[in-house]
């Protein structure tokens, strides 16, 4: 085989496959070419899945008549000019690749007026090569068509998925961009139907409601300007859902760098670690985060989609959206509240004590109280009773609360073992009589991989046959009946997770084998003083696992469901 040199035209397909994956590639450099151009209204416009005809039409800057060629040129860009300022990119756009990697593999025609100029021009491009240029009358902007995408690249075509799936994509891809940018009026129309539009007044929580409606709009908390942020040079902003909000899947993670829609793993973890405890496993929350920072402080120039960037001090990023995510939450927490329902206002009968059998109408069902609850701290509680030897019945300056005491000591357990953990001062218990443990093989490997994380919550574990172990002291919390299932769960429960979370999974483990188990008859002063334990707590209203821990009927509602007002 000969080596030799490719011919032009191959080398730009091989480059546009690197920009053009699909449709909302394409989609994705127009609008940044028309946001880089300082336009305040976009609309974009797809047929056919995309491959029949894009549109992207702007009212920005436009393109100089005597530069419109360059713009299809390889690395032409009015961007960066040099490597200095590569490295501190503050456009979207700056490789002056999209444009000629389009024109390799569509039709492509632009219509675009400079704002100094009378005239407009038009140009035409085919196979990469212009076919026709001239001067045309055009408001001012730019309208990039696409035609025919991937035609001559049949591989690619072939690979495509139906149209509605790729409407899907650019769907995602415009909401994207509205909610990076909620001072652009996007507009997105799909086989000619208006699908989605933007206010384009700024506000993102206006964005918000189109995008993911009404009532998840209200609901989600704004993070707090900068907080917990040293200096002003990191800038955290945005929303996130409350954890009574959630989805099923992480797709309603979007997160903006100087603007720039970005994945990454990093960022998702940091808002996972700031909902550890508050969501049950498999629910996902909502979140739209917009960090800016000096851009000399990341590189985009990692991939050509430019979807991947690079933190200069990736630590400091994560624990700042970690810490703002999580100050949004705590102090947010709602209280689930009783609603009896539905009950006429004139109904005398209380179905909270007297529910007729069978009739789901009057049942008691718990909700969300609307709106963020400002405070997170628990008001002083006074102990009435215990029900079922399930719940505590308390009494507050407004109303009755009904708190769960498994899933309340549970809570308490597992601030104080985090604590513990992170503090590095674990109370143990030593086992006068060290307990032999028979380990499986991979428990035994996680062990000998973890024996630090274990050790660091209380486990001090002792070799002593091929895999039987002898355990020496186990966390105070532990009671003695459960210590070899708590080990052995914890030990299994350590192999899906990523390193970073295995003390606070020990912690879950403890919390939840360590409290008091449902059906324990308490005492007067067992309950006041596990009420008094979980209003020290942080996130007294629920559970490590997210449920909740208490209920609350207020006063007044008492005063409605009986008729007194
Ligand atoms: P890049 O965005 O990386 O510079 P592109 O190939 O996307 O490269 O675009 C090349 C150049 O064409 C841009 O730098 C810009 O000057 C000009 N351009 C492209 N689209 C527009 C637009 N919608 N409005 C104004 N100028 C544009
Ligand atoms: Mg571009």
């Amino acid at each position: 085989m000969s080596i030799k040199v490719l011919c032009p035209d191959v080398i730009s397909k091989i480059a546009a496959g690197e920009i053009v994956e699909r449709p909302a590639s394409v989609v994705k450099e127009l609008v940044e070419n028309s946001l880089d151009a300082g336009a305040t209204q976009i609309t974009v416009e797809a047929s056919g899945g995309g491959i029949d005809i894009i549109r992207v039409t702007d009212n920005g800057v436009g393109i100089p008549a005597d530069e419109v060629e360059l713009a299809f040129e390889r690395h032409a860009t009015g961007k960066i000019t040099s490597e200095i300022d590569l490295e501190a990119v503050s456009t979207l756009g700056f490789r002056g690749e999209a444009l000629p990697s389009i024109a390799a593999v569509a039709e492509v025609s632009m219509v675009t007026r400079y704002r100094d100029d009378v005239v407009g021009t038009a140009i035409k491009l085919k196979n990469g090569a212009i076919t026709s240029k001239g001067k045309q009358g055009c408001p001012r902007g730019t309208t990039v068509t696409i035609r025919d995408l991937f035609r001559n690249v049949p591989a690619r075509l072939k690979f495509l998925k139906s149209p509605s799936t790729e409407n899907g994509h650019i769907s995602h891809l415009v909401t994207q961009f509205s909610l990076a940018f909620p001072e652009v009026k996007f507009n997105l129309i799909i086989n000619g139907r208006t699908s989605f539009r933007s206010p384009g007044n700024g506000s993102l929580r206006d964005v918000l409601v189109e995008v993911y409606g009404l009532e998840t709009a209200q609901a989600m908390l704004e993070l707090g300007a900068n907080e917990g942020v040293e200096g002003a040079v990191l800038c955290i902003h945005g929303f996130v859902s409350p954890s009574s909000l959630f989805r099923s899947n992480r797709n309603y993670l979007s997160f903006f760098v100087n603007r720039r829609c970005v994945q990454s793993r990093m960022l998702t973890y940091a808002v996972q670690e700031a909902y550890q405890g508050m969501l049950m496993t498999g629910r996902h929350p909502i979140v739209v985060i917009n960090i800016s920072l000096p851009p000399q402080e990341i590189d985009v120039n990692v991939h050509p989609t430019k979807n991947e960037i690079k933190f200069l001090h990736e630590r400091h990023v994560f624990v700042a959206v970690q810490k703002a995510v999580r100050n949004a939450l705590v102090g947010s927490a709602p209280l689930p509240s009783m609603r009896i329902s539905p009950l006429p206002p004139s109904a005398f009968t209380s179905p909270l004590f007297a529910t007729p059998p069978g009739d789901k109408s009057t049942s008691l069902v718990t909700e969300e109280r609307e709106g963020p609850e400002p405070r997170s701290q628990l008001p002083i509680l006074r102990v009435v009773g215990q029900l079922q030897n399930a719940y505590i019945v308390a009494e507050g300056p407004d109303g009755m609360y009904l708190i769960e005491q498994h899933a309340a000591h549970e809570r308490v357990i597992f601030e104080r073992a985090r604590e513990q953990q992170l503090s590095r001062a674990i109370e143990v218990q030593g086992l006068l009589e060290p307990m032999a443990i028979d380990l499986t093989a991979q428990q035994q490997e996680l062990l000998e991989s973890q024996q630090e994380v274990l050790y660091g919550s209380g486990f001090y574990l002792e070799q002593f046959g091929e895999r039987t172990y002898l355990l020496r002291s186990v966390p105070a919390v532990l009671r003695k009946q459960d210590i070899t299932r708590v080990l052995a769960e914890i030990l299994d429960s350590l192999g899906g997770l990523q390193k970073g979370e295995w003390q606070e999974s020990i912690a879950v483990s403890l919390a939840c084998h360590g409290a008091i188990p449902t059906g324990q008859s308490l005492s007067l002063q067992e309950m006041e003083e596990l009420v008094h334990q979980l209003e020290q707590t942080q996130s007294p209203r629920t559970c490590p696992h997210g449920r909740p821990t208490m209920i609350h009927l207020s006063a007044s509602q008492l005063d409605r469901e009986f008729g007194r007002r």
